[in-house]
């Protein structure tokens, strides 16, 4: 007998699952994407250490690698000035999201999972429920044209996802980029500007190329406030405008919600698990999601491949476990982030730039932002 089990999602988190799911035996898997691939995604593609890490443990590291830009080094600046370069030992790199997501779905493919891309899933489809209070049990998923009969369902759908919807505690991020070409001084360091126009969050320049970078803002919503575009035209007015003379914007501005928490709750129902920003598993003070999406996913394969394997049915008590494994895995780094965005409001991080030069300011900077550089 062969299970099936559908990914809803080719981004990171969809893939990971694909790629962790091909580890068990007797089960077929279907990734549907609702674009075809290779698909753009608004991201400032910056891959951590800890990132690069779990791609060599998915034996993709090698491959991304390749293809991705490495960074040496990051410049982080307060509400003004230059602010501090950091280097250390860590590695990190960017690697555009159009190339990085494709390159996984297609590592996926080539491993053996079905990927039907410019699919959209409209419904995951259950048996009548048992009782008021409880969700029938998963006998497939809808798409425009086809039911298709499945045992499982990894929703693995995004921010704008709308499968495993769930009040959690946390807040969505918003925010605003675009690329260019041919910016002053740009090199082979990140740049983050805790800038007064996104507080408690910050702008950003990334390098992609030795040409091309990406420019961006994340900030919270604020109904009094000037809206994002309005934001984000501050933060180069403020930050930027020399450097941006003679450079040419090679597309449309982009943006997109990101669902944050700083504790993973409300992520399995009967037959379904949500892996990365389905079940809003992304940092609330620095909006890092990919670590947090292929690290849910991998996970999600280690809760639900077992139990297809063993031809059981994904009942909400076989799959609980999986709460339990992404606290054990993520909690510290959710919680991290909502520490992290409370200490951004103060003026701590200002006043630590300014003792820049001192030994012990520098060192907590530099163990701050470790995610971040390269030396
Ligand atoms: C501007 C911006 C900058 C960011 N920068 C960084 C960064 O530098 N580093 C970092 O680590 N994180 C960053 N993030 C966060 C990161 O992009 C996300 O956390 C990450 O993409 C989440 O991965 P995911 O797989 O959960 O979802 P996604 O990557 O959003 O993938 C979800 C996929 O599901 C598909 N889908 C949705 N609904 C359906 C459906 N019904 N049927 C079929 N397919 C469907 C979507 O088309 C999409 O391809 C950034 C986010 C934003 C918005």
């Amino acid at each position: 007998m062969t299970e099936r089990i559908a990914i809803i999602g080719a981004g990171p988190a969809g893939s990971a699952t694909a790629l962790g799911l091909e580890r068990y035996s007797g089960i077929e898997t279907i990734m549907f994407e609702r674009y075809s691939m290779p698909r753009r995604k608004a991201c400032g593609s910056g891959l951590s250490p800890w990132t690069l890490k779990l791609l060599d443990r998915m034996g993709v590291g090698r491959k991304v690698r390749k293809q991705a830009y490495p960074i040496d080094g990051a410049r982080i600046a307060g509400k003004d000035g230059e602010g501090v370069e950091l280097r250390g030992e860590h590695e990190t790199a960017i690697l555009l999201r159009r190339d990085f997501d494709h390159l996984l779905a297609r590592e996926a493919a080539s491993r053996g999972v079905e990927l039907r891309d410019g699919v959209r899933v409209k419904n995951v489809v259950r048996d009548d429920p048992p009782g008021p209070d409880t969700r029938g049990a998963v006998r497939g998923i809808r798409t425009g044209t086809d039911e298709i009969e499945v045992d499982g369902v990894v929703d693995c759908s995004g921010a704008n996802g709308t499968f495993s919807r769930a009040d959690r505690p946390g807040r969505t991020l918003h925010t605003l980029m675009g690329w260019y070409e041919g910016v002053q001084d740009a090199s082979d360091v990140v740049e983050v500007f805790f800038d007064a126009s996104v507080k408690p969050h910050y702008g950003w320049i990334f390098p992609e190329t030795d040409k091309r970078v990406n420019i961006g803002i994340c900030c919270s919503a604020d109904a009094d406030g000037p809206n994002v575009r309005e934001r984000y035209e501050q933060f180069l007015d403020r930050r930027l405008r020399d450097r941006l003379k003679g450079a040419d914007q090679l597309d449309r501005l982009v943006g997109h919600p990101v669902k944050t928490s700083y504790w993973a709750t409300d992520l399995v129902q009967n037959g379904t698990i949500a892996a990365g920003e389905a079940g809003h598993l992304a940092d609330m003070a620095t909006a890092e999601g990919i670590y947090h999406a292929l690290l849910s996913g991998w996970t999600a394969a280690d809760v639900m491949g077992p139990i297809l394997e063993r031809g059981e049915r994904p009942t909400p008590s076989r799959l609980a476990p999986y709460t339990g494994r992404v606290r054990q895995k993520l909690g510290m780094r959710l919680a991290g982030g909502r520490a992290l965005m409370e200490s951004l409001r103060t003026p701590m991080m200002d006043m630590l730039l300014q003792f820049r030069s001192s030994p012990p300011a520098r060192a907590l900077l530099t163990k701050a932002f470790a995610g971040l550089y390269h030396g």
